[in-house]
């Protein structure tokens, strides 16, 4: 069977070496050859004897999806749309900052969990990807970008806040996460690695202990009863359970704060009762909040709050001690903004239901 070389991280990229009878250091040879200097062909890995290139060629492949199309937002954000088979496709942003350069990772095609004001949720699920296909996806950015292994990184920070929900695909993104991590691939620090999860409890905690990333937390809701109404995974883990696995998270953590992100929906989570509420919620916990305006799509039921009222409770959880700030909108002219994303999914959960159905 042919192997794709791209998702294996060091221990697994090991394991095949010494499967092909070759030595340990080969590996690591290896990983540079695939994530720092971005070759896909055996052919050019000059430093590998030939008789290991010919052994590779029959064994193994370096590959990435395939682009389907490649946008440029008027503000430089950047979006690719990404062939993941049997009609498929996922999405993956850049967004160039003045001193950084930001990209945003898919995890699934589709996501199963169904939040009330996602376009990713409300569109199905098809499948998990795979860990070549999730950091297959920082190999294009920086291949496109035209990043040099001579300090020339464009891409400074990732996230994992694309399609899907990063923590339910946890074994094929955790050896995505080394290999971001991996100084012999993109040698990226802890913190500059960031996992975005709805709140899935036990995860988080396997997270800290597998692999402890920065961590942002997608709130909400301040309160039980709307969190259910948003995001019913709360119905499973609610805030109480939630907020205690983020204090634990915190003692592995790379950065001494959560990260919460909280979108911002008008005449729904936006009041004085629930800064008032978020400002209880939150005084255990070392936070930091991102409050973001809310993306429209077609058939959204949500309206983005005015920007007063999101200058207000950001105000007000700055006056608490809770470092605030709004996420600035970006690429929303190619619809690459957060909770825009939609790829192509062919939804399998909702097929699932409609074969119940005629049946
Ligand atoms: N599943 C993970 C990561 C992907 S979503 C998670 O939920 O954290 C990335 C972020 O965008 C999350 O905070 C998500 O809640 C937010 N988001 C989803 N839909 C949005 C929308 N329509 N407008 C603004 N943000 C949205
Ligand atoms: Fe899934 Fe995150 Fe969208 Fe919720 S917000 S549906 S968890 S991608």
């Amino acid at each position: 069977m042919t192997v794709n070389l791209l998702g294996l991280d060091a221990q697994a990229l090991e394991a095949f070496v010494a499967e092909i009878g070759e030595k340990p250091f080969r590996a690591k040879q290896l990983m540079r050859w695939v994530h720092r200097y971005r070759e896909s062909r055996f052919t050019d890995m000059s430093d590998l004897a030939k008789t290991l290139r010919d052994k590779l060629a029959g064994a193994a492949v370096v590959a990435a999806p395939r682009v389907i199309n490649d946008g440029v937002s008027e503000d430089g954000t950047r979006k690719w749309l990404l062939d993941v088979g049997n009609g498929n496709a996922v999405e993956t942003v850049f967004i160039p900052e003045a001193n950084r350069g930001t990209l945003c990772i898919s995890t699934q095609a589709g996501c199963t969990l169904a939040c009330e004001f996602c376009s990713t949720g409300k569109q199905g699920f098809n499948r998990n990807l795979t860990a070549a296909e999730i950091v297959g996806q920082l190999w294009l950015a920086n291949r496109a970008l035209g990043a040099t292994s001579k300090g020339g990184r464009v891409v400074s920070n990732v996230v994992l806040m694309g399609m899907g929900e990063p923590l339910l695909n946890f074994d094929n993104v955790v050896p995505a996460l080394r290999l971001m991590l991996d100084d012999n691939a993109y040698g990226l620090s802890r913190r500059r690695v960031t996992v975005s999860t709805s709140g899935i409890v036990p995860l988080i905690d396997r997270l800290r202990e597998e692999c402890p990333v920065a961590l942002a937390v997608s709130l909400h809701a301040p309160s039980d009863a709307l969190r259910d109404r948003l995001m019913p995974i709360n119905r499973k883990y609610p805030l109480r359970e939630l907020l205690a696995a983020c204090v634990r998270y915190l003692d592995r953590a790379p950065r001494d704060f959560i990260t919460f992100e909280y979108v911002m929906l008008s005449g729904v989570n936006d009041g004085e009762l629930q800064a008032r509420e978020l400002i209880a919620l939150l005084a255990d916990v070392p936070s930091k909040v991102n409050l973001i305006p809310f993306n429209p799509f077609p058939g959204a039921e949500f309206q983005c709050s005015p920007r007063e009222v999101i200058r207000r409770l950001s105000d007000s959880l700055n006056a608490a001690g809770i470092v605030t700030t709004t996420r600035k909108t970006r690429g929303e002219d190619i619809d690459a903004a957060c909770g825009q994303l939609v790829g192509q999914v062919q939804d399998r959960t909702r097929r699932v239901i409609r074969m119940e159905k005629v049946a």
